[in-house]
């Protein structure tokens, strides 16, 4: 239970009873996400409204007992959810942008042995699972899905060169997508273990962002002088956002995937943007169809994300989870109840 910030309570609750539309899932396998360190260190306004709350995001499980007037699961179908569901009714909605939703409803509570899913949820974002994907693999379906409806907004083509700034887990995603594509992918990161780990990723180049004073060169050193035909930022901070503008090439795309701190802005030199069209993409969240896609990329081995885990740990353990997360000791941790 999350109590508000640094309060991380484990304690006993009453299995849910799901009542008109809703579905009790128990959770085979959870996983940590930075979204998760920076909700308990400060909160979150979007998907904590209000406190004290299970927690947790990312799950997949097995139905453990269906509300009056759920029709499509049963009692033991293996399934994942994913955290959200939109409206269906507003603008946003209406217009085919269901991840900017003005009444996106969020779920939490992966880090227990059961969740209660609301009736919205359940019949908009819960997808069966094929035997054969494991649980752990299938909780990847939420991060994932962001990834996907990230790299959906470029054109990412084999043989291009695509240039991810940021070695966390959903770099690391949106990297291995690039690649799947037969794109070119050049991994910026900064040295230590985690730029490492990259290495066995199959990635075609890591730069470490350390060595350089000017990465945007360095990616023209790469790329015959030309500059990269898609950048992404998986950071979350200005001066990469700056960066990933900086190194694209003429005609190119840059994808903004990490979220800045509010009030934050960067520069962009009009003449570049203007005379070399370059395209500029915001990208957030996910849809009830790059949950789907993902689930399918998923089963389908196309993407295998085993390697992003570094740490299994029991439930019990999910605050040591996060601390090591916290420290950067951690890429994702596998909770298991
Ligand atoms: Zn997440
Ligand atoms: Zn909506």
């Amino acid at each position: 239970m999350f109590h508000g910030p640094g309060d991380l309570r484990s304690e006993d609750l009453p299995v849910p009873e799901p009542a008109q539309g809703e579905l009790v899932m128990h959770i085979d396998a959870a996983l940590t996400c930075g979204t998760d360190v920076k909700t308990l260190r400060r909160g979150h306004p979007v998907m904590i409204p209000k406190v004290p709350t299970v927690f947790g995001h990312e799950f997949a499980g097995t139905v453990a007992s269906v509300g009056p007037g759920v029709s499509g699961f049963r009692e033991g179908d293996r399934v994942v959810a994913a955290n959200s569901a939109p409206c269906a009714h507003c603008y946003s909605c209406r217009a085919g942008r269901p991840n900017l939703c003005e009444d996106l409803l969020f779920v939490n509570g992966a880090y227990g042995e059961f969740i209660l899913l609301p009736p919205r949820l359940v019949a908009r974002n819960v997808v069966p699972l094929a035997a054969s994907l494991p649980a752990e693999r299938a909780a990847f379906a939420e991060p994932l899905a962001c990834a996907l409806l990230a790299t959906e907004r470029v054109k990412i083509e084999a043989g291009q060169t695509v240039v991810v700034f940021g070695h966390g887990p959903l770099g690391c995603l949106l990297g291995m997508l690039a690649a799947s594509r037969n794109a070119r992918v050049v991994m910026v990161g900064k040295s230590g273990w985690r730029f490492d780990r990259l290495k066995n990723l199959g990635f075609a180049r890591w730069l470490d962002a350390t060595s350089t004073d000017n990465v945007a060169q360095a990616i023209r050193d790469v790329t015959n002088g030309r500059g990269a035909e898609v950048t992404v930022d998986a950071t979350g901070r200005p001066e990469v956002w700056q960066q990933a503008v900086d190194a694209v090439g003429r005609g190119g795309s840059v994808l903004f995937f990490g979220g800045c701190a509010t009030g934050t802005t960067i520069s962009l030199d009009t003449r570049k943007t203007h005379y070399e069209e370059l395209a500029l993409f915001g990208a957030f969240h996910h849809t009830p169809e790059t949950i789907r896609r993902a689930v399918e990329t998923l089963t389908s081995g196309a993407l295998v994300p085993d390697s992003l885990i570094s740490h299994r740990m029991p439930l019990e353990e999910v605050g040591q989870a996060l601390a090591l997360m916290a420290k950067g000791e951690a890429l994702k941790v596998s909770i298991r109840s």
